[in-house]
């Protein structure tokens, strides 16, 4: 399976960041390699000072699709989740002052939380609220009304360059509020209320 990641989705995370509006998409892939096992510990890596956390709304992947357009997108999913989209800002940093791949950044070992999933029909996935709270305090507070792109252009948009193949999950870009980790943080992930994961920082 292949982790597909959507960058600058949402207007106020670009600004926190100062980063510039996209024509399109950003578009960024993690192997699974960057799962983060069910009950592990997120362990900061080495290579970096400044891990942020990133929550984001996950799409599974039901069946295989190319060249798929935007009103049958929802054809391809029927689980909605919660994740983390872990980034190594200081590496990142200088991956972009020099035109460089994300890469390191992104898509090291552990970077990808992936919580529970639930239906879809339980959402309204045009209208979903959506936290973070990092040792109990709110930091991060999304809707995904405020999206750039909708999931379901998403899915057009990235279908063009990979098949989407069934196990596959979109990770759909984070809000404002995004911020650093250190060691032992708690980070619970909410999602239309319910506790999608909880992870320790190690
Ligand atoms: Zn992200």
């Amino acid at each position: 399976m292949k982790i597909i990641c959507i960058g600058r989705n949402y207007a106020k995370h670009i600004e926190e960041l100062a980063n510039e509006r996209p024509e399109n998409p950003v578009v960024f892939l993690k192997p699974d390699s960057a799962i983060l096992p069910r009950k592990n510990p997120f362990f900061i890596p080495d290579f970096s000072a400044d891990v942020h956390y990133e929550v984001e709304v996950l799409i599974k992947i039901n069946k295989v699709g190319k060249h798929i357009e935007a009103k049958f997108a929802h054809k391809y999913y029927d689980e909605i989740g919660l994740g983390i989209d872990f980034t190594a800002r200081d590496v990142q940093a200088k991956c972009k002052e020099n035109g460089l791949p994300w890469e390191k950044a992104k898509a090291f070992d552990g970077s990808a939380i992936i919580g529970e999933f639930y239906p879809k029909e339980i959402f309204d996935l045009e209208n979903l609220q959506f936290q973070l709270l990092k040792n109990d305090a709110l930091v991060q507070d999304g809707n995904t009304i405020a999206m750039l792109w909708k999931t379901d252009e998403l899915i057009a948009y990235v279908s063009q360059y990979f098949t989407l193949k069934k196990g596959d999950i979109l990770f759909t870009g984070t809000p404002s509020g995004v911020g650093k980790v250190v060691k032992n943080d708690i980070l619970t992930g909410v999602l239309d209320g319910k506790q999608a994961f909880q992870i320790k920082v190690k």
